[in-house]
């Protein structure tokens, strides 16, 4: 249990860690995060340790009382975590490019999505985040070895690096706790919020 996890959130409500709960436990008591319940509402750890335990919640026995884990907790120091490089990986550019293809704008299974080089490595094209993007079957060979704008073809976005490590999705199988998705889902809103803003 003591090492079960834990998802971290900066002070703007973004993921950026996965830590043990020891540890979290450890952050909550020496005042450096805060937990954060289903309703954003944050909790020090006195007033954590002071709510009650539901009947069949999870908890663990603290001296001589027992207190609620805690899943999700929000850092009170602006941060404190380094941020770890964007890994450039089929997964990644899939989160990126949100399963669509970048020409057609259709939504595809990933097993029916190819990786694109918006120019082609046999005119020069890298691989590399800027040019590379997620593609159907169809509007690939539709393209075949030409640059987009050989194929009169237009991509739907400009490819960049994303701006964070998609830490939970590198991992190999994720654990995933039910009080963690309301946040994980502002990873999205926060990645797509800040390409707009480019
Ligand atoms: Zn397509």
């Amino acid at each position: 249990m003591m090492s079960s996890q834990v998802l971290v959130l900066n002070r703007h409500f973004v993921p950026v860690h996965v830590t043990s709960l020891r540890h979290a436990l450890c952050m909550l008591y020496r005042g450096i995060a805060k937990v954060v319940d289903h309703q954003y509402e944050l909790f020090d750890f006195q007033s954590w340790a002071a709510l009650s335990v539901a009947l069949g919640e999870e908890h663990i026995g603290m001296v001589n009382r027992a207190i609620r884990v805690p899943r999700v907790v929000l850092l009170q120091v602006f941060d404190r975590l380094p941020r770890r490089p964007v890994r450039f990986s089929r997964l990644n550019v899939y989160l990126r490019d949100q399963n669509l293809c970048q020409y057609c704008g259709r939504n595809f299974h990933r097993s029916d999505l190819n990786l694109d080089h918006v120019i082609p490595v046999s005119l020069g094209g890298k691989t590399e985040w800027d040019n590379v993007v997620c593609s159907c079957v169809e509007c690939n060979l539709k393209k075949g070895g030409r640059t987009p704008e050989q194929a009169r073809m237009r991509l739907i976005r400009k490819p960049t690096k994303p701006p964070w490590t998609f830490f939970f999705a590198t991992m190999s199988r994720p654990p995933y706790y039910e009080k963690w998705k309301p946040f994980l889902t502002m990873v999205d809103y926060s990645y797509w919020n800040t390409e707009l803003k480019d």
